[in-house]
């Protein structure tokens, strides 16, 4: 029988383990059963995609910035890269800022299940500030200091120092393309293997995808909290979702407009990359999916997406920032505070530093969440109301993080020329039958 292809297979083991979770909830000991049995399968996978994430950043940089040439084309496509960025994520904000300030929908919170939610959570929301504040103290240079590591290895083996490992990439690729051809030509090639090498893994690791996806989601239904909780924050929720949705529209709008592509195309393309995105809750574990489905069925060229994608995992982050806008107008109006004009455009310049700062991992959107309210004077504790619904809804931030990075590296890709038009459809799920 004919297998169905990758992304069916993944949704699939993600329903799958959404069930599995339930059912275990339903009877004693059935959580410890899934934590102990099922959840390290999840983490095992994770840990492999994570695993790659630093040599595929090294490999695919160096080898795409010393195939640039020359130096003025590194110049011209990072400033459209940051300049594209920027743009699409004051956009996100702005689309939260609107929908929150429509629906509302902090005002639809009673103050005793106000009063309950600040309680109960009061105590991670600490320490989440905590972490904020170390971040906060830094001076204001700090950011440009960490980006140069006194050392590549241990650079390599912080997988939080992702943003490093691009600045020696990058400067390591520019000495590559000053060097004389014939003396660079080694290392190139060297770089090219190792690369492809890299590919092939992540061709493996995802063959367990919808393995891991099931352990991953089984795991975090018998880990979510009451449902009662979900409820009163279901209008919160309801309003995030929309601007996200709207966000995906927004990248499909320009795509269509620009690159001429149908959303459809560009959707189904990047499907497994959002699944896993939705899986993992994190954008760096997702990073080497991204960068196999834009290289080989969008047609973006290496180059490109090995420069864009990279950079884009660590400071593109749409998603979070409409989050942030979201959820921080929404605890003031949880808190019955009004937010003036001034405050609201406010929103929009931390939201947007503060996903460029947070990290790519689970919960961080929550972590520089505490930044932007403290910007705009809105009580801190207030993240304890969110608490309980953040993890489901950083799973839907990351898919949306996942998919501007993506579009972004195709307008990139059609404005220095490196878009193909029809990018040989092979790979995974060919490939994967193969293997099987
Ligand atoms: N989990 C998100 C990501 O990895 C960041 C966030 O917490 O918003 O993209």
């Amino acid at each position: 029988m004919k297998k169905p292809p990758l992304h069916l297979r993944i949704m699939l083991g993600m329903v799958l383990g959404v069930l599995c979770g339930i059912a275990f909830t339903q009877f004693e000991g059935g959580v410890q059963l899934v934590s102990d049995w099922i959840k390290p399968f999840g983490t095992i996978f994770i840990n492999a995609l994570k695993l790659i994430a630093m040599p595929l950043i090294l490999g695919s940089l160096i080898k795409g910035v010393s195939d640039l040439k020359d130096i003025s084309k590194l110049s011209l496509m990072g400033g459209r890269t940051i300049g594209i960025y920027i743009i699409t994520t004051v956009l996100a904000v702005s689309i939260g800022l609107l929908m929150v300030n429509t629906f509302r929908p902090g005002t639809s919170i009673a103050e005793e299940t106000r009063e309950e939610l600040v309680a109960t959570y009061s105590s991670d929301a600490a320490e989440k500030q905590a972490v904020a504040k170390k971040q906060k103290e830094a001076g204001p240079l700090q950011a440009l200091v960490d980006l140069v590591p006194d050392n590549i290895f241990k650079a390599t083996t912080e997988n939080g120092n992702m943003l490093q490992v691009i600045f020696f990439a990058l400067f390591f690729g520019i000495g590559l393309i000053l060097i004389p051809p014939e003396k660079a030509k080694p290392v190139k090639d060297f770089f090219d293997a190792f690369n492809e090498v890299i590919l092939k893994l992540i061709d493996l690791i995802m063959m367990a995808a919808p393995y891991g996806v099931f352990a991953l989601l089984a795991a975090l239904v018998v880990e979510s909290p009451s449902l009662d909780l979900f409820r009163a924050l279901g209008m919160y929720a309801i309003t995030l979702l929309i601007g996200l949705a709207l966000m995906i529209g927004v990248y499909s709008l320009l795509l269509r407009l620009y690159v001429k592509i149908k959303p459809s195309k560009f959707l189904q393309g990047i499907a497994p990359a959002q699944l896993l995105a939705f899986s993992t809750s994190s954008s760096a574990a997702t990073l080497p999916v991204t960068m196999e489905r834009v290289e080989e069925h969008l047609g973006v060229d290496e180059e490109v997406a090995s420069f864009v994608l990279p950079i884009g995992a660590t400071i593109n982050m749409d998603g979070t920032s409409l989050y942030q806008a979201v959820a921080a107008v929404f605890i003031a109006q949880a808190f019955g505070m009004d937010l003036s004009l001034g405050a609201q455009l406010g929103i929009i310049l931390t939201a947007t530093l503060a996903s460029i700062g947070a990290a790519a991992v689970p919960g961080a959107g929550m972590v520089m969440l505490v930044i932007v309210l403290g910007q705009a004077g809105i009580p801190e504790a207030g993240l304890a109301l969110i608490f309980a619904i953040d993890r489901p809804l950083d799973m839907c931030r990351t898919v949306v993080n996942v998919t501007g990075d993506s579009a972004v590296s195709m307008m990139v890709a059609k404005s220095v020329g490196k878009l193909k038009k029809n990018p040989k459809e092979k790979k995974w799920d060919d490939h994967y039958k193969k293997n099987d």
